[in-house]
């Protein structure tokens, strides 16, 4: 029998007689199987959606401003594919860590009933949870929003409105790597659209006379359209006025450079705490490690699923984790 040394913030959890199993009652039903999980948060549901919308205005960007009013077909059509593609599987991600169950212990199962089927061995210390009455598995915590204990808990996150837990930690991590992708894309994309359309009016801007706009312009032109240098010039670089797309692009390039810091950190946080077999919590709290240290490639696979696939970049591919027991209690 091992011996673990009590940390303060369990403290109250851990004294036997805190359990009061006669003072928690079983839910009133079986609770939601079959159901969609989803929290009703108002925050969370906002973050989310602007999510969804900041997702869809690079979209649009990219697409009205950029690569449909192009003239390069091939380079549209590329960075169509591609960009949409990861555009997709950024929202199919979201969409799975959102109404994914992250790994939800179930509510008020801290009955005597319960208690007693667990056939505790004399010393045997089960943590129990004083806000939603659940008696939870090692590595779990409980969530103030999901209102919930959740097994091996990261962080609650706003903006896919869904604590991040054992369940759905791949979606996120999905969702982080695709985001930061789409990200850099169109920054890469706007970079090339400033080069290659606005260069002219730059210079034109700088030197405060039109004369270098309307030569280059004119020189652009096959001799047949030189009567009309300025439609041609518009329908090749955007189908927006000139100030419209500048700001669209400002934007998309202000969006794109906030959202590749953050979800890159993001990434390279949450790929770190998979393996090292370690959540944001736990390494906020500096608890002290009671499970076994395993290697880096078995715990990318604990989350991503056995055995290594093209699966574990599809937020489609749900991970087939092998579980372990939830209720093995520290002895
Ligand atoms: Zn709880
Ligand atoms: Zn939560």
């Amino acid at each position: 029998m091992m011996l673990v040394p009590t940390h303060h913030f369990r403290d109250i959890e851990r004294k036997p007689e805190y359990l009061q199993p006669e003072k928690c009652v079983p839910p009133p039903y079986p609770g939601p199987v079959g159901t969609m999980w989803f929290i009703r948060d108002g925050c969370g549901i906002a973050c989310a959606v602007v999510t969804w919308f900041l997702v869809l205005y690079a979209e649009f960007v990219v697409l009205f401003v950029m690569l449909i009013p192009s003239r390069d077909y091939v380079y549209s059509v590329i960075n169509g594919i591609v960009f949409n593609l990861l555009a997709f599987l950024a929202l199919a991600s979201h969409g799975r860590a959102m109404l994914t169950d992250p790994g939800a212990v179930p509510k008020g199962n801290a009955t005597k009933e319960f208690i007693e089927s667990l056939q505790l061995k004399p010393g045997q210390v089960v943590y129990k949870c004083p806000k939603c009455c659940s008696i939870k598995p090692d590595r779990a915590h409980h969530c103030s929003v999901c209102k919930r204990c959740i097994r091996k808990m990261d962080h609650h996150c706003p903006w896919v409105n869904n604590c991040v837990g054992e369940n759905n930690q791949k979606y996120f991590v999905l969702f982080t790597m695709y985001i930061a992708l789409i990200s850099l894309h169109a920054l890469i994309m706007v970079g090339f659209h400033f080069l290659h359309c606005f260069e002219e009016d730059w210079t034109s801007l700088l030197q405060g006379s039109g004369v270098t706009r309307a030569a280059s312009a004119e020189a652009r032109v096959p001799p047949q359209d030189k009567k009309q240098p300025r439609k041609v010039r518009a329908t090749e670089c955007s189908s927006f006025s000139p100030p419209t797309t500048v700001i669209l692009l400002i934007l998309l390039c202000f969006e794109g450079l906030l959202f590749l810091i953050f979800t890159s950190v993001m990434f390279g946080t949450q790929v770190h705490s998979i393996c090292t077999d370690e959540t944001g919590i736990e390494q906020l709290k500096k608890e002290e490690r009671r499970w076994a240290k395993k290697t880096k490639w078995m715990n990318m696979k604990a989350v991503f699923g056995h055995p290594f696939s093209l699966g574990w970049a599809s937020p489609f591919a749900t991970p087939d984790q092998g579980k372990a027991d939830p209720y093995q209690y520290v002895v």
